[in-house]
């Protein structure tokens, strides 16, 4: 009895370490793999896997095998529904016919097939997510606890199996099962947290635009590259005249919706944040044809003018209008000096009556 109980708390501990490993690996892989289909076929294999090793070293008992295969077939059914749970019970119901004995199709049908039929039965399809999946503990052990009663049954009803053979498996499969979600939900709790705090570092939490600490990381990069780029500031134009008739919450409303119709009007290569106050910042990130560019900046001067923003009829013009400075980089040029001629072709504009844009050194 007293090696029985070893041997299952050694099944259990063979699980928990190799799912242990497996999530680890998932957190290194989660930067190069996005495919979805990928993770599932990852998955089952990686049950597959650990079925058999579980399986490798079973208990011999009157002609039975027993071990805890049934641990990882379940919680990959709970997870991830029955396409995952057939697919990894394929090669450990091969390998069980293999290994022959009076209980083989037994075997097959109460530990592979069943915990199979009972995860998928209990798989909550809703907030199935293959890559992220935060599972219910509770909802998985309840599922369990209803297989290992009916396996139970099954077994010391059809099979030579006692009583305290049926308490042990019971036991460390809860165990294993319990401990295989409360891993795979803390894992992915981490990186979901991880990734949240990775966005909101660089985001602007007002105007929800990148901020400018992840726009100067990005247009080093460029910089770097020796990409040919073009710098582009805008500022409102009597910003303060704004705020001190409608109240500065209008005027954060004011800079959202403009920070929103910048989202819109740049393409997906070119970066934009919110420099601070009420200035703007994009890169251009193809300047092949700068004609280009200037055809995109006038497009976005006249957008902002054209909008109908809420309160801006007390505006000089009775519009909201922003100005504008735009500059070509050129070679062995610093990010910083780029950005102090753009600043300095807006002051421009500022100055030359605004809503106007200014390209540098023309
Ligand atoms: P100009 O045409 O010369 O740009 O005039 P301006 O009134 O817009 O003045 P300026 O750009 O120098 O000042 C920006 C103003 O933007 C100052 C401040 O009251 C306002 N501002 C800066 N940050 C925020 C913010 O987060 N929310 C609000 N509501 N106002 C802001
Ligand atoms: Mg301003």
């Amino acid at each position: 009895m007293e090696s029985m109980v070893f041997f299952f708390l050694e099944n259990m501990a063979l699980i928990i370490a190799l799912m242990f490993l497996a999530l680890k690996g998932k957190e290194l892989l989660l930067l190069n793999i996005k495919s979805p289909f990928m993770w599932l076929w990852l998955s089952s294999f990686f049950i597959g896997f650990l079925t058999f090793s579980v399986m490798y070293n079973s208990l011999d008992y009157e002609g039975m095998h027993l071990d805890l295969r049934e641990v990882p077939l379940y919680f990959i059914s709970y997870v991830g529904g029955w396409k995952l749970g057939i697919i990894s019970s394929i090669f450990p119901s091969f390998y069980r016919f293999h290994l022959g004995g009076p209980t083989a199709l037994h075997g097959i049908l109460l530990s592979i097939l069943l915990p199979v039929l009972i995860g998928a039965l209990f798989h909550n399809k809703k907030t199935f997510n293959p890559t992220l999946n935060i599972i219910s503990i509770k909802r998985m052990m309840i599922g369990l606890v209803i297989f290992e009663i009916i396996k139970s049954f099954l077994m010391i009803w059809t099979t030579p199996a006692t009583l305290s053979i049926t308490i042990a498996m019971f036991f460390f499969a809860f165990i294993a099962v319990l401990a295989m979600g409360l891993m795979l939900n803390d894992a992915h709790q981490n990186i979901i947290s991880r990734r949240e705090l990775e966005y909101q570092s660089n985001r602007d939490s007002m105007t929800n635009l990148p901020n400018i600490r992840y726009f100067n990381r990005k247009v080093e990069n460029l910089i770097y590259q020796k990409k040919p780029i073009a710098i582009s500031m805008f500022d409102i134009d009597y910003f303060k005249s704004y705020n001190d008739t409608h109240g500065h919450q209008k005027g954060d409303l004011l800079l959202r919706t403009l920070g929103q119709l910048l989202t819109d009007s740049v393409s997906k290569e070119d970066f934009i944040a919110r420099y601070g106050g009420d200035e703007f910042i994009i890169c251009f990130s193809n300047v092949s044809n700068p004609e280009d560019v200037t055809n995109a900046t006038n497009l976005f001067l006249k957008n902002v003018e054209e909008y109908n923003f809420e309160g801006e009829e007390t505006q000089p013009g009775g519009k909201l209008t922003i100005s504008m400075g735009v500059s070509f980089s050129s070679e062995n040029q610093t990010l910083e000096q780029i950005i102090e001629e753009t600043d300095s072709a807006l002051y421009h504009s500022k100055k030359h009556g605004r809503n106007q844009i200014t390209i540098y050194g023309l």
